[in-house]
């Protein structure tokens, strides 16, 4: 396993996914501002992003935690193994995706079960 390899992905992807995080909670606090001077519909549209927004945070903070397990993994030398049938995952799939849990055919089997995919 290139562990440095991945290692340095996940460490980029963490470091842009939380870049975006901070500039978020940017906007939002200028959505807060503005809500106490606009009219009923407007503050729809602001309640609307709003909840965009928190989504949007929602996963970056699941990816982040995927993320972190990922490096964990890497800690503890499981990285780069499917979690459900043990065999190594692709590394085509892990260089699109360092965080992947499992080989590409579980992945897929595994897509209707959002809690565990
Ligand atoms: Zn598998």
């Amino acid at each position: 396993m290139k562990d440095d390899h991945y290692r340095s992905l996940l460490g980029k992807r963490k470091t842009a996914l939380t870049a975006v995080q901070d500039s978020g909670q940017a906007a939002a606090g200028t959505v807060e501002l503005d809500q106490s001077r606009v009219g009923r519909l407007s503050r729809m549209d602001a309640m609307q992003s709003q909840a965009m927004h928190l989504e949007a945070d929602r996963r970056r903070k699941l990816e982040l935690r995927r993320i972190d397990e990922a490096l964990q993994r890497i800690d503890d030398g499981d990285f780069g193994y499917c979690e459900e049938c043990g065999e190594a995952i692709a590394a085509a799939r892990l260089e699109f995706d360092p965080s992947a849990r499992f080989c590409i055919g579980c992945a897929s089997k595994l897509e209707n079960d959002p809690g565990r995919a």
